[in-house]
């Protein structure tokens, strides 16, 4: 199963290397960026220094400051997946029992994302200034734990709002801040979490659909071949009846580019989704990735830790101090309050 070990490394790699962009571009302290630290200072004796000032500056740029880079490898990423589907599984698909519209299905949800990656990519996140200040500092109540009163940004010179937050990326004060996503370069806040969501799950729609599509066409392939009912010969001349892995090696020999492609999907599809779940957890119980990520040291939000009495048995830790209720948390998202607007708390 050389083919199968082969791919296997190849998810493997590519696993680890969103999980470190993830990572490295979200939180500054976290076990992956020390062990990344540990791995430098053994490894940095051994590299000459004018490179590895080439390597800070480009990984500065590329995560701590606001560039292009991942939108265009976006672009790239889905042509790849997009040509390849057209060339090779569109026609195959209309030549089956597919139906027109499934078919094109996947272009349908192509062209909603990438609206909605435009909308995520240009929307103001809710970026706080002198105009809308004011305001700004009644739509949320300070929790007196992550957000307490009379705290300046020390760059924007403004009292911060409760759950704002200063990105360094964009260099601004963002109104609920969440996060800075360096895939659509940009802050996610209040005014386009609700862009950000449509967009996560418009990407797993897009890669289900091309998987589903994918699968259905390998399988009438391997149905229409009829080499389920075959047999081979193994290393040592014995005749072997054929079975699914000899198949999928059959189909990597045959398809490889179906086959990697396919892969590929699969893996964005449950990367994306164990996210988009995440983010439908956080807008269910009104917390940013910002709050969930600080409060994990924190505990429970009502009781001091340091008080040494006993969490009340009816505070749930998961809830956060923001929240209204299923249903206004989530109406909170869809229509969050406009940067010159008072939400009744
Ligand atoms: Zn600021
Ligand atoms: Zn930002």
């Amino acid at each position: 199963m050389d083919f199968l070990t082969l791919f296997g490394i190849y998810v493997v790699v590519v696993l680890t290397c969103i999980a470190l962009v993830c990572k490295y571009s979200g939180q500054q302290h976290t076990p992956l960026s020390r062990v990344y630290n540990k791995l430098s200072e053994v490894v940095s004796p051994w590299i000459p220094q004018c490179f590895q000032n080439i390597c800070y500056r480009s990984m500065h740029r590329l995560f701590h400051q606001r560039n292009r880079f991942f939108i265009y490898l976006h672009i790239v990423l889905e042509t790849v997946v997009y040509g390849e589907f057209s060339y090779e599984i569109f026609g195959f698909c209309l030549e089956m029992d597919t139906t027109l519209f499934n078919a094109c299905l996947p272009y349908v949800f192509l062209a909603i994302k990438s609206y909605i990656f435009y909308l995520c990519c240009s929307k103001d996140p809710g970026t706080l200034t002198k105009e809308n200040h004011a305001v700004q500092l009644k739509v949320y109540q300070y929790d007196e734990k992550l957000y307490q009163k009379g705290i300046n940004c020390q760059t924007c010179q403004f009292l911060k709002p409760a759950r704002s937050k200063h990105c360094s990326v964009c260099d601004r004060c963002v109104q609920r801040f969440d996060h800075h996503c360096i895939w659509v370069n940009n802050c996610i806040g209040a005014q386009n979490t609700r862009f950000f969501m449509l967009y996560l799950l418009s990407v797993c729609a897009m890669a289900c659909d091309i998987a589903l599509l994918t699968v259905d066409m390998l399988f009438h392939t391997v149905v229409r071949s009829g080499i389920m009912h075959a047999n081979y010969i193994d290393a040592e001349g014995l005749r072997q009846p054929v079975g699914p892995l000899f198949v999928v090696q059959h189909l990597f020999i045959t398809f490889p580019r179906i086959v990697f492609m396919l892969g590929f999907v699969v893996f964005v599809f449950f990367l994306v989704a164990g996210y988009t779940m995440f983010h439908c957890y956080l807008a269910l119980v009104n917390q940013t990735s910002n709050e969930w990520f600080k409060r994990k040291g924190h505990g429970c939000q009502y009781c001091s830790p340091v008080s040494g009495r006993q969490c009340h048995t009816s505070h749930n830790p998961l809830r956060g101090f923001y929240h209204r209720g299923v249903l206004k948390n989530i109406g909170e998202i869809i229509w969050p309050s406009c940067p010159t607007q008072k939400k009744d708390n």
